[in-house]
């Protein structure tokens, strides 16, 4: 099972994350990114890293 997570401490609000995959990924009210589905399965997953290497600071966590 895969897990998406977002580091916060690496997270910079950059927003890549929620322009690439709305469904996976939100905006937290100071504009940094949330995940909404934490265990993305099938084209989630593609989504999912299609989103990490969209983030500049490698943010997005896929375990
Ligand atoms: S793209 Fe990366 S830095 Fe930007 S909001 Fe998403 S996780 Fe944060």
């Amino acid at each position: 099972m895969t897990e998406l997570r977002i580091d916060p401490d690496l997270c910079a609000g950059h927003g890549r994350c929620f322009d690439v995959a709305p469904d996976l990924f939100a905006e937290d009210e100071e504009g940094y990114g949330t995940v909404t589905v934490p265990r993305p399965e099938g084209r989630q997953l593609a989504d999912a890293r299609l989103a990490g290497r969209s983030c500049p600071e490698q943010a997005v966590l896929l375990t």
